[in-house]
């Protein structure tokens, strides 16, 4: 495995960068023992612990319980610009199958009251260490730059955690960013780095969908109107919302994720409850998808002849997240150097994924960029037939974020990350 291409020496990341090999195997365990204990979003309780007791030995102002469970660090360094370094710290309601020496068994209660296994199946527990990593070096080397930098340790990514922050008074309590940067970890060979000018991620909307029919004995439709029949018709035709409706050059996707209706084979129900799921990449595509699919669903039902009209509720939607044009060519340019030209790549198109790390740069009116970097080992990419290679571009054997599979490499992962995140705030705080 490749380390890090060194930063070339004319690069202003090249002062934030010593000590940061000998600080790699304490990285190393923070990050095993962050992975080892993962808490589901807005419960980040310990994790937010671990990071506030680090900032403060760092000689950051902490401030804790922004939004929920959030931290931030402020360290103020002369006058300057100021950077908002953001990570995301919550986990997932998954059961990890790794079989990694540091694999987590821990177990919460979910927001609904069920006892689920959790597992950092996203990766967040990098992003938290190498953001801790880069703060590190950041106060170890104040000679180095000039400015401040926000640190923002965000809660509960997973379902939309950063309006809390913004909610909380994010922008009048700490110093007002320039620019607000984040990194995301992908099943992509570790040591490459992606991104993108304008949309980055996709915006996400869900919606809950209560169908109301008539229940009776199943012998007997006639008596009933069927929410199964109801139901059924509507996922069918939603899949036309996107084939018919959306323009060749446009993207979106929509999903029905959960369906539920009955207990017995006899018995016609009285309700369906269907889940749904819509990602987009412009408002216009948000927009017609949207309105699209509340009229199937209201128009299935009516012609099903439903007692009632259907119940919509809309669950937490994420904006599309957007990388300023003009920032985004900085970071590619900085994070070339420091890592190698021929290592960062600019996306085709934006990931159908999601993000609410937008949030930020929306909220205080300034440029945001974000990137994506690899986490995976090389070696499973090699002897790869191209043939075998998904829609993404990836080998079916490599796991991807969310599976029980997930979990990026340390090393030189952790090395990059932080490198990544030093070079990028360095453009600003010269
Ligand atoms: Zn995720
Ligand atoms: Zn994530």
């Amino acid at each position: 495995m490749n380390p890090a291409a060194p930063a070339s020496p004319a690069a202003p990341v090249a002062s934030l960068l010593p000590g940061l090999a000998e600080r790699l195997p304490a990285l190393r365990e923070l990050y095993e023992d962050l992975h080892a204990h993962p808490e589901l979003s807005f419960q980040e309780v310990r994790t937010a612990g671990v990071v506030a007791a680090r900032l403060r030995e760092q000689g950051w102002e902490v401030t804790e319980g922004v939004g929920g469970t959030g931290v931030v660090g402020v360290l103020v360094n002369g006058e300057g610009p100021v950077v908002l370094l953001r990570a995301d710290m919550d986990a997932l309601p998954v059961k990890e199958e790794t079989g990694l020496p540091y694999a987590s068994i821990a177990r919460a209660v979910d927001g609904h009251g069920n006892e689920v296994p959790v597992m950092h199946a996203c990766g967040h527990d990098m992003h938290v260490t190498c953001l801790l990593g880069a703060t590190a070096q950041l106060a170890g080397h104040r000679g180095h730059w000039r400015g401040t930098v926000v640190a923002v340790f965000q809660p509960a990514e997973e379902v939309g955690g950063a309006p809390g922050m913004i909610e909380d008074g994010f922008a009048d309590r700490f110093p007002r960013a320039d620019v607000c940067l984040a990194q995301h970890v992908m099943p992509a060979p570790v040591g490459f780095v992606a991104t993108r000018p304008g949309p980055l991620m996709s915006a996400s909307d869900s919606m809950k969908v209560l169908l109301h029919g008539r229940g009776g004995h199943g012998s007997a439709p006639e008596l009933t109107v069927d929410p199964v029949v109801m139901a059924a018709a509507i996922v069918m035709r939603l899949q036309t919302v996107v084939s018919r409706e959306v323009g060749g050059t446009q993207t979106a996707v929509v999903t029905v994720g959960s369906i539920h209706s009955g207990t017995k084979e006899n018995i016609i129900p009285d309700t369906a409850e269907m889940l749904v799921n819509i990602r987009s990449t412009t408002s216009a595509v948000r927009d017609r998808v949207l309105a699209a699919v509340e009229r199937v669903i209201r128009a299935e039902a009516a012609a099903s002849g439903a007692p009632k009209d259907p119940e919509i509720t809309r669950l937490p939607s994420f904006p599309v997240t957007n990388n300023d044009a003009e920032a985004t060519a900085v970071v590619t340019a900085v994070l070339g150097d420091a890592l190698g030209a021929d290592r960062v790549m600019t996306l085709p198109q934006p990931f159908t994924g999601s993000e609410d790390f937008g949030v930020f740069g929306t909220a205080l009116g300034v440029p945001s960029v974000m990137w994506h970097f690899g986490g995976a080992d090389p070696a499973l990419f090699q002897g790869i037939d191209p043939d075998d290679l998904l829609e993404n571009g990836l080998p079916a054997t490599i796991p991807t974020n969310h599976s029980p599979h997930y979990a990026p490499v340390p090393d030189p992962t952790i090395e990059i990350g932080v490198t990544a995140l030093l070079a990028a705030a360095s453009h600003w705080l010269r």
